[in-house]
């Protein structure tokens, strides 16, 4: 049996050759657990007690609320969740991690440890009786867009969600118009919630330290569109718009919108997709989709 000694400060090795381990607890006999991170999971562990603890402030979890963590690798935020909440739900792609968090949490009743990719779980099977539930991860960073997409599909049971990202993705999701970062991602995630950036974190924080810098940002599903759009049409028009970036919107949009149509929205036809803010997108959408329904008359 192995048992977690919490306060373990996780250590990295590295093996000659350049082979590196963490170490995250000790055995009952008190031997090292050790852990290869797998690069193809992103596997970069939190160690730092006071990013922990800011993740948990930003959190403020409240006892009756049911969170779900995705990717708790090696239990940072687990650990301390678990003690804030009574329903906890953590989704690891690891067997190895997801077996050792089911061995070290097993006379924890109020913790699930589901052993599965998270892009093939559907949120609403945790649901208990249709409350809300709370989203947290240090999230894998190879797969966080398509992850965040296939959330904000799911988005009608989720009440917010906290998550530590690479910083770019961050400053892409947060993006203000006509800023460099402003693009396909700013608009569809800014469209579906509120997105509020939180803090950065230095790369010292993880072992192994990932070459990027982090951030954590806070996204709150909204409860009513802002632009009440058919979401279809407005998904299509900004990734059309989008897959051309460098080009005007006239060129960009040739074949969904003739420049007098983009014109009568009053946005300009010269301009380029990252200048538009979502306002002028809804416009676009509603002559898009309204056009298109005509022709499927
Ligand atoms: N939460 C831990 C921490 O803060 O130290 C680990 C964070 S690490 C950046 C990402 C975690 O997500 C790893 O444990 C990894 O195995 C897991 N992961 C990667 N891809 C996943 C997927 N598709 N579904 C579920 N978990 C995944």
């Amino acid at each position: 049996m192995l048992l977690f000694l919490s306060g373990f400060s996780t250590v990295e090795i590295r093996k000659p050759g350049g082979m590196v381990f963490v170490e995250y607890g000790l055995s009952d006999r008190g031997h090292a657990l050790t852990h290869r991170p797998r690069k193809r999971f992103g596997q970069n562990f939190l160690h730092d007690p006071s990013v922990v603890s800011e993740i948990l402030a930003a959190i403020d979890p409240k006892r009756h609320e049911h969170l779900v963590e995705i990717g708790p690798g090696t239990g940072a935020l687990t650990d301390p969740l678990l003690s804030r909440c009574d329903c906890l739900d953590v989704i690891e792609i690891d067997r190895d991690l997801a077996a050792h968090l089911k061995i070290r949490f097993s006379v924890s009743a109020n913790l699930n440890v589901v052993c599965a990719d998270v892009l093939n779980v559907r949120l609403t099977d945790f649901r208990k009786c249709n409350e809300a539930l709370r989203i947290i991860g240090n999230l894998p960073y190879n797969i966080s867009t398509p992850l965040l997409f296939h959330l904000l599909e799911q988005q009608s049971c989720i009440q917010d969600m906290h998550f530590m990202l690479q910083k770019e993705v961050v400053d892409r999701i947060c993006a203000e118009p006509g800023s460099k970062a402003f693009g396909r991602l700013s608009i569809m995630l800014q469209f579906l919630c509120e997105a509020e950036k939180l803090f950065e974190v230095s790369s010292n924080s993880f072992r192994p330290a990932p070459k990027v810098s982090s951030a954590v940002v806070r996204l709150t599903p909204r409860s009513f569109p802002e632009y009440p759009v058919d979401v279809d049409a407005f998904k299509t028009l900004v990734g059309q718009a989008f897959s051309r970036r460098r080009k005007t919107l006239r060129n960009a949009l040739k074949g969904y919108l003739s420049p007098e149509e983009i014109a009568s929205t009053g946005v300009n036809p010269s301009a380029r997709a990252e200048t538009v803010d979502i306002a002028g997108f809804a416009r676009l959408s509603d002559l898009y989709f309204e056009k298109k329904s005509r022709c499927a008359c």
